[in-house]
């Protein structure tokens, strides 16, 4: 069921777990999770907890508007890339950074640094978000 994978996803967003899929397969995670495996597409997937552990590879911010009204709420807020340990990218918004031309090119140059989940409840909906712990 969909439904019931998304609810889970964001249910465990809310308690600040990163749940995924891992293959019964081929052992490939998928995250976010959906119904079959990104890898090999079979539907045979069992729930995994991602460790939340990354390194943000790149962090940018957008001068357009939020493209959703419920983002004004954080804006405005850097974005990026972001490295999982479980080996898998993913992007979302990066808090704990200030949202300067500088400071954003700084981060570029230094290269990966350390991020943990930071989620947002914006209007009732769990965000995923990573912060920046080292400044
Ligand atoms: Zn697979």
């Amino acid at each position: 069921m969909t439904d019931s994978i998304i609810k889970q996803y964001y249910d465990a967003l809310g308690e600040g777990k990163l749940l995924g899929k891992k293959c019964k397969k081929c052992n490939e995670i998928t995250f976010p999770p959906t119904t079959a495996c990104q890898q090999c597409g079979s539907p045979d997937q069992d729930w995994f907890e991602l460790s939340g552990k990354g390194q943000l590879l790149f962090v940018s911010h957008s001068m357009a508007p939020p493209p959703n009204p419920r983002f004004n709420e954080i804006a405005p807020y850097a974005y990026g890339h972001v490295k999982l340990a479980e080996n898998l990218f993913v992007q979302a918004v990066i808090t704990g950074v200030e949202v300067d031309p500088d400071t954003l090119r700084a981060y570029f140059e230094r290269g990966p640094v350390p991020v943990v989940p930071d989620i947002k409840n914006i209007q009732g909906l769990n965000i995923l978000a990573f912060k920046v712990e080292e400044k």
